[in-house]
């Protein structure tokens, strides 16, 4: 037997790992498990090569068996193995070293704070086991004919035994003694969870094990199941794949019910390794929260969900699988964000959706159509997020009209228009639809937060163009055309601003199309704006949405009848339809207070008795 000491040059390296990772314990069965997969993927490929005498058939496997009496989880493999001299080798020095390596990056990283984490503790490899166990012991027999089996135990100090070991069978189990503090993962719900999360699409079949776990009388040897798929779609060719496939991965996967609008299936080899899918979510409903998840793997284990620094952060609002075998996992998350392979990775994952919206959009547009409820926000946030992206989508973005057609920014700007008119909320303008329906306006419909901002990015973007709410200016459209103010005019607006007495409220004659609707309220673009960008900085500016007072200007229909005819009413009766044609602009503008509507129901009913 050899006894040995592990040469380092910190102390004691255990309580650190045990200390700084405690977050995340779970990612040590990551570890063991690939490493087990690893080893039968190299044997597989010296069989390959003929120079492993392996059986054609032969059947790999990695098992993991926990023994809660015992207190003892193990994995097993019937992978390559290792004799005594190389278990010196790569356990002593290169795991080891390995891991001396990730912690003193991990130290470093952790004192300059923000961004400091590395992703999932990649590069932690075999040592992470004791993050979990007391006693770590490693029982190997190599592949090669005439090796002698090998033991290596080291119980979390700096030294360790290597001695002959039992083993006949080629391959590796290692079993923890798992600690004290660590009696989580003797929980067999715990162990399968971790699986399922980490290891679900690791290329050798995976069994889980409860010893002493009785098994079904009538369930044989031939029925166990391993609890990973070996062979994912994202691994697959495109070409392979129905779509009857990529339906089934994606419900499996993210356990939504609701189909994929379509699907993207990413596969590069040149000149760097990506595999994956990304799904277009349907949205349950219309106020649906938007949150995706895109799962980030590496060589087909697990790595963590939504890591924006590798895939940008629009494309997370999506559902997918992303599969970056190259990608260096074992650095901070700011090195990744600058790191040119990474923003290759993320430039190549845009132009592939981009793409494929644009091919949905040129060869199918009335599918386009359908899908657009539900892509909107997902295209908008990208363009938002992403100049490249917009310079690739822009032409394809469409707007609902309110002719309830699509249309889009280019078909609105035929001409020379620069403005563009917008509803925010069909129902409360639904005048102001109405009026412009009737002179054959447009106007496009803009409803949605995201469709505020866009807006105004849009106004950046193109020259000139100046997007109006509906209800902020008369275009020219349904009015007459304007003319200088007659004295009569001046008469109307004296009698009105006397009436109403609002020295907020500002006032305009112009002759409307609709001869039909007596006077209307016009809320000025510039100061809503300012509003509403204060009251969405919250609590601590909305104060300031109250210095902008709300720039309402009546404008008085003098093409129509009543107006024409107010003269010629009693003083009386005068204020009463004075005040009753304002509000009547106002209801037709905005939902009305309490207080103002129990003043209108009252003036409605002296009206009332008037006809009497
Ligand atoms: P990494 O896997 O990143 O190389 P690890 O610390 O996890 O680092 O492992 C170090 C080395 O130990 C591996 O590269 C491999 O050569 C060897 N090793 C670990 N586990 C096994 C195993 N189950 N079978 C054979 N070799 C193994």
């Amino acid at each position: 037997m050899a006894k040995g000491n592990i040469s380092v040059d910190s102390e004691n390296l255990f309580p650190i790992i045990k200390k700084w990772l405690y977050s995340d314990k779970d990612i040590f069965l990551r570890e063991l498990v690939s490493n087990a997969c690893d080893a039968v993927t190299k044997l597989k490929k010296l069989a390959v090569l003929g120079e492993a005498d392996i059986s054609a058939d032969e059947k790999y496997r990695v098992t993991v068996t926990l023994d809660k009496k015992a207190k003892k989880l193990t994995v097993s493999d019937n992978g390559i193995g290792m004799n005594a001299e190389e278990i010196d080798k790569y356990i002593n020095q290169i795991a080891f070293s390995g891991a001396s390596d990730f912690l003193s990056k991990y130290q470093q990283e952790d004192s300059d704070k923000e961004n400091s984490q590395i992703i999932g503790h990649f590069g932690l490899g075999f040592y992470s086991a004791f993050m979990v166990a007391d006693t770590v012991t490693i029982d190997s027999l190599s592949y090669r004919d005439g090796e002698k089996a090998a033991k290596w135990v080291c119980d979390g100090t700096m030294e360790y035994e290597l001695s002959d070991g039992e083993r006949t069978e080629r391959g590796t189990t290692v079993t923890l003694d798992i600690a004290e503090d660590s009696k989580e993962f003797l929980d067999e719900f715990k162990i399968r969870e971790i699986l399922h999360k980490y290891c679900a699409y690791l290329p050798t079949e995976i069994y889980f094990e409860v010893a002493g776990k009785k098994k079904d009388k009538d369930s044989d040897e031939a029925e166990e199941k391993p609890i990973n798929t070996t062979n994912p779609l994202w691994m697959r060719k495109p070409s392979e794949c129905s779509d009857e496939d990529y339906k089934t991965f994606y419900r499996d996967t993210f356990m939504d019910f609701n189909e994929p609008l379509f699907w993207i299936h990413l596969n590069v080899d040149y000149p760097f390794n990506l595999k994956g899918i990304l799904y277009f979510p349907k949205l349950n409903h219309e106020f649906a929260g938007t949150e995706g998840q895109v799962k980030l793997f590496n060589n087909q284990v697990f790595v963590a969900d939504n890591v924006k620094e590798v895939i940008p952060e629009f494309l997370l609002l999506l559902k997918g699988v992303v599969d970056c075998p190259d990608l260096p996992l074992n650095v901070s998350r700011s090195f990744l964000q600058n790191d040119g392979y990474v923003q290759k990775i993320s430039n190549h994952i845009t132009k592939k959706v981009s793409d494929k919206l644009k091919s949905i959009y040129k060869d199918d547009k009335e599918a386009y159509e359908k899908y657009w409820g539900d892509i909107d926000i997902f295209i908008k946030y990208g363009c938002l997020r992403d100049e490249k992206f917009y310079e690739r989508v822009k032409d394809i973005i469409i707007y609902k009209d309110i002719n309830d057609k699509y249309i889009t920014l280019d078909n609105y700007l035929e001409g020379d228009t620069k403005t563009v008119y917008y509803v925010s909320d069909t129902k409360v303008q639904a005048q102001y639809i109405n009026m412009f329906k009737e002179q054959g306006q447009n106007a496009l419909i803009m409803p949605s937060v995201m469709d505020t901002h866009f807006i105004s990015f849009l106004e950046t973007k193109l020259d000139g163009v100046k997007f109006e709410r509906i209800d902020s200016s008369i275009s020219d459209a349904v009015s007459d055309e304007k003319k200088d103010e007659t004295d009569k005019d001046k008469a109307l607006v004296e009698l009105f601003k006397n009436t109403l007495n609002d020295e907020n409220l500002k006032f305009e004659v112009r002759g409307l199309k609709n001869a039909g609707i007596p006077a209307l309220i016009l809320l000025s673009e510039q100061s809503r704006r300012m509003q509403e960008m204060y009251k969405s900085m919250g609590q601590q500016m909305s104060y300031m949405a109250n210095m902008f007072h709300d720039e309402f200007t009546l404008v008085i229909n003098s093409n129509n009848e009543l107006i024409q005819k107010i003269d010629t009413l009693a003083d009386d009766d005068k204020t009463l339809a004075i005040e009753h044609i304002y509000d009547l602009a106002k209801i037709s503008n905005a939902p009305m207070t309490g207080e103002q509507m129990t003043k209108f129901i009252e003036r409605s009913q002296k009206l009332l008795g008037k006809l009497f």
